[in-house]
């Protein structure tokens, strides 16, 4: 596959391949900042004609997109599966998960966005008051390797469905199947302006063209030191960004809660996607009263979790050579300071394969439980009960998702984790469910996809006030005359001197 959209100014290219076997799955252009200018001048006209259709008629053209996504979904996740070796089953999550977000945007985007009245307050009762979310612009879509459809249709859908156009850079690991599903849209909608959804292939440089292009928003995924990075370029134009960034995702383990079933659902969130998932659990805290049965059940599942290529595999390479060093130099410090591999171990790196590793007593301070990690390798301290579980869980710079096993404490303990989101007797649901924000805190970055406040995030809330008639004296003109003081002066006692709510 060689993809050569239309460009100013490209010369030279790139190859995508898949990690394991190095097969050749596509060429790409490396765009400059004059291929993104031409697409920035694209996208404002394509916006204006976006944004003057009415709400039913955007959900209905990102409909038709979706059903034009369905249609090739065996040639997308066959595109992903190459790409990243990642098993066709989990291309196929992520792409539901992708069209999810488009579906709920679009039919959300006119009860969330449309036009509103207001109160005027008691003191301006003689206006009305009316609040609208007009679209920004240009939206530009940052996306990683990891889950590379998933990120660039969330990035896209909350913003196109709140009536932007968007310019996106697929992870330059993983662009091939992200091209397909974008172009995908003119294909479906040929009445649509060309360049309301466009794309840019490359690398940091292609990245930082688009920070500093002068769009109307970047809505970058990715790690915390690129985030660091974006906004940085960003605050060139103050271009608003939304960085959603990496995790050391917490699970605790309560004395009541139900073993089997913990354990079962943190081996999946560990390992699931090879843990290079923002979201991977990659640190757990069990309750001392549970620890026995919680880490033999751990033992007997994960030793069951196969790596490999084929369909029945688990999850297949590290996508990025770069991340097995970050594995490898995790596990040696955990096992170097003390810790117990309860499953694999060092001998688990053979890359570009990690089989699963838990280690156990980690201690706290270790890189292993600091940083992220980003492989298949969890983390499994035990704690006296879950006062201290949450004050170590809590103890990160990230904070982006976690859960909690307990019978009857899931919604108390849910409510003390500092943390975009909390899963209760299960995991990472809160990303698949595009009703609920998603999003971090701290090193995890901040604003919202999903949900009513991801489609605000891509509109500029307007004010407007409207003045029905005249009430008492006219403030906003001059001469000022001490009568009118005088009155305000009368209000400012009856409204504010008398004790009220208290
Ligand atoms: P990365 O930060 O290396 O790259 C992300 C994207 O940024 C790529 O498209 C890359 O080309 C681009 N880029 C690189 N340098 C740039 C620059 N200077 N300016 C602008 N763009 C630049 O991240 P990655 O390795 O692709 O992805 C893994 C990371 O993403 C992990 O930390 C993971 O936790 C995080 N992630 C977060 C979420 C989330 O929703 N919070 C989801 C998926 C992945």
């Amino acid at each position: 596959m060689t993809q050569t959209a239309p460009a100013a100014s490209v010369t030279e290219t790139f190859t995508v391949t898949n990690p394991a076997t190095g097969a050749e799955v596509g060429t790409f252009p490396i765009h400059t900042a004059a291929d993104i200018a031409e697409r920035a001048a694209a996208g404002r006209i394509a916006q204006e004609w976006w944004a003057a259709l009415t709400f039913g008629e955007r959900k209905r053209r990102i409909n038709r997109w979706i059903a034009a996504i369905g249609q090739r979904s065996d040639e997308i996740c066959d595109l992903g599966f190459a790409e990243t070796g990642r098993p066709r089953g989990d291309v196929q999550f992520e792409l539901i998960a992708g069209l999810e977000d488009l579906r709920w945007a679009a039919a959300h985007a006119e009860r969330v966005l449309k036009e509103r009245r207001v109160a005027p307050g008691m003191a301006l009762f003689n206006f009305s008051a009316r609040v609208s979310y007009p679209p920004l612009g240009v939206v530009g879509v940052i996306a990683p390797w990891n889950v590379p459809i998933y990120t660039v249709l969330c990035g896209i859908a909350y913003a196109l469905a709140a009536g932007n156009a968007a310019i996106v850079k697929p992870s330059e690991y993983a662009a091939a199947s992200s091209v397909l599903v974008i172009e995908a849209f003119e294909t479906a909608n040929p009445d649509a302006p060309k360049g309301l959804i466009s794309w840019v292939t490359g690398f940091a440089a292609t990245g930082n063209a688009l920070c500093t292009a002068g769009l109307d928003k970047i809505a970058f995924t990715g790690s915390v030191p690129t985030g660091r990075k974006v906004m940085a370029a960003c605050a060139e134009n103050l271009t608003p960004v939304l960085l959603e960034l990496g995790g050391k995702d917490v699970t605790i383990v309560a004395e009541d809660a139900d073993v089997e079933k913990a354990a079962t659902a943190v081996v999946w969130g560990g390992f699931f996607n090879g843990g290079q998932a923002c979201v991977g659990i990659e640190r757990v805290y069990v309750t001392q009263a549970v620890r026995e049965p919680f880490l033999a059940k751990i033992k007997e599942i994960a030793s069951q979790v196969t790596t490999g290529l084929g369909d029945e595999d688990a999850y297949g390479p590290m996508i990025v050579p770069a991340q097995i060093d970050v594995v490898r130099r995790h596990v040696t410090a955990a096992i170097d300071a003390g810790a117990i591999a309860l499953v694999g171990g060092v001998d688990s790196i053979r890359a570009p394969f990690v089989d699963p590793v838990v280690l156990v007593d980690v201690p706290e301070d270790n890189a292993a439980v600091q940083e992220e990690t980003f492989g298949p390798v969890i983390v499994i301290n035990t704690v006296a009960d879950v006062e201290e579980a949450i004050l170590k869980a809590n103890a990160t710079k990230f904070g982006l998702g976690s859960s909690v096993f307990s019978a009857k404490r899931g919604r108390e303990i849910a409510g003390r984790l500092k943390a975009g989101g909390t899963t209760i007797n299960s995991v990472l649901t809160f990303v698949g469910m595009p009703s609920v924000p998603f999003g971090g805190i701290g090193d995890s970055g901040f604003g919202r996809f999903h949900g009513d406040d991801g489609l605000r995030e891509f509109a500029a809330p307007k004010a407007t006030t409207h003045k029905k008639f005249q009430m008492g004296p006219d403030m906003q003109s001059f001469p000022r005359r001490p009568d009118d003081f005088e009155q305000v002066r009368k209000m400012v006692k009856f409204r504010y001197a008398k004790r009220r709510g208290v």
